[in-house]
């Protein structure tokens, strides 16, 4: 059996030091916004060259506190993509706001800049582009276009920790980054997490009192806020594995190159890195008019293998009422062909050259 992911292998290689470091926090008994927190925000901050960066519950939590930071609500639309996990929408439902969705490129399947610039309206007050996959949104296009039509750039960085482009990291090159630490994302716990990041010294002071309960002095409520915060337990484990991401990363680049080489010729189109940032590779997406032929004969030897996504947003019941409206060929077309294959920083080699013999004899 070949997993999507392998959580537990990457566990015993840094076993005594998380066991360690987890045993710590239930001895110190201060499991919410203690010393781990604030040390872990001041290590992600320094690590993405951010001036801040702040816990809370969830990336999903990390978009929606971001959004409201910056007043995005109702009345208020939000540019997208459809092609993501229902997360980045909804967090713009969350505050009001309406989301619209701008079509893809159909090489990278990040948000199209000149659909973004199409679907800009009177009522646009945000771009919020996703690094899908792992690899960077062309920031610099997306960039340009905030500046011309005043618009904010929030990052959706829940699949990109440690991916770069120009020098820069996913996360510093909007005025909000929102990650997502759950456990098969790049930089993962061992439960849910989240972390927002941004220049503005309004905006973190707006979230740090937003994730708990509008509140910066203990009982004093200066708005409604909500109860997100990141707890102890999972910043201790955060703070083991970031000083390994570069490695997970490089290691997610060597299995996405190997199957790339294994692949070739075989007929189905490996994922393309457009050169403008540097792929850190959360999922190895193939396009392919055999998919379904190739899940199934996957499937046969155990080897799993997933649709992501089965169904953009604008077609999912919860966005119905926007549905007919909007026209998303690229969308639909690459939604049709595409299938992501196993990868994670410790597979072993034997596992690509299984999955990629598989394949081309489907394919092929
Ligand atoms: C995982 C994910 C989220 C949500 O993160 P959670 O921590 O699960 O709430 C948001 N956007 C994208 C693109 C994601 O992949």
């Amino acid at each position: 059996m070949i997993p999507m992911v392998d959580l537990k292998t990457q566990y015993h290689r840094l076993k005594t030091e998380i066991d360690a470091a987890v045993a710590e926090v239930l001895e110190n008994t201060q499991f919410i916004l203690g010393p781990n927190v604030k040390a872990l925000e001041q290590e992600t901050a320094n690590y993405l060259g951010v001036q801040h960066a702040i816990g809370c519950a969830s990336g999903t939590d990390a978009l929606h506190l971001a959004l409201a930071a910056a007043d995005i609500g109702p009345g208020d639309e939000v540019i997208t993509t459809a092609f993501t996990f229902i997360a980045t929408a909804e967090a713009i439902a969350y505050t009001g706001a309406t989301p619209v969705f701008a079509d893809i490129d159909p090489e990278t399947f990040n948000i199209d800049p000149a659909k973004v610039e199409a679907a800009i309206t009177a009522r646009t007050r945000a771009i919020l582009p996703v690094h899908l996959f792992g690899q960077p949104a062309r920031m610099d296009l997306l960039g340009r276009l905030c500046e011309a039509h005043e618009l904010l750039l929030v990052e959706d960085c829940a699949q990109s920790f440690g991916a770069d482009a120009q020098g820069t990291q996913t996360g510093a090159m909007g005025e909000l980054g929102c990650f997502s630490f759950f456990p098969s994302k790049n930089l993962g716990c061992y439960g849910d997490g989240g972390l927002i990041t941004t220049r503005s010294d309004s905006y973190a002071e707006r979230i740090l009192a937003l994730r708990n309960h509008g509140s910066q002095v203990r009982y004093h409520h200066d708005m409604i806020g909500y109860n997100s915060r990141l707890d102890e337990i999972q910043a201790a484990i955060l703070r083991i594995k970031l000083r390994h991401i570069d490695e997970f990363n490089r290691q997610r680049r060597r299995v996405a190159h190997r199957y790339n080489e294994l692949l070739r010729g075989s007929g189905v189109i490996t994922p393309r890195e457009d050169g403008y940032g540097r792929h850190v590779f959360h999922q190895y997406t193939l396009l392919s008019e055999h998919r379904d032929e190739i899940m199934k004969a996957l499937q046969a030897r155990q080897i799993a293998c997933a649709v992501y996504y089965p169904i953009p947003l604008h077609r999912q019941k919860a966005f119905a009422h926007q549905g007919d409206q909007v026209s998303l060929p690229v969308t639909d077309d690459v939604t049709a062909r595409c299938i992501s294959l196993p990868i994670y920083p410790e597979m072993p080699d034997e596992h690509i050259v299984t999955i990629t013999d598989v394949i081309r004899d489907v394919a092929g």
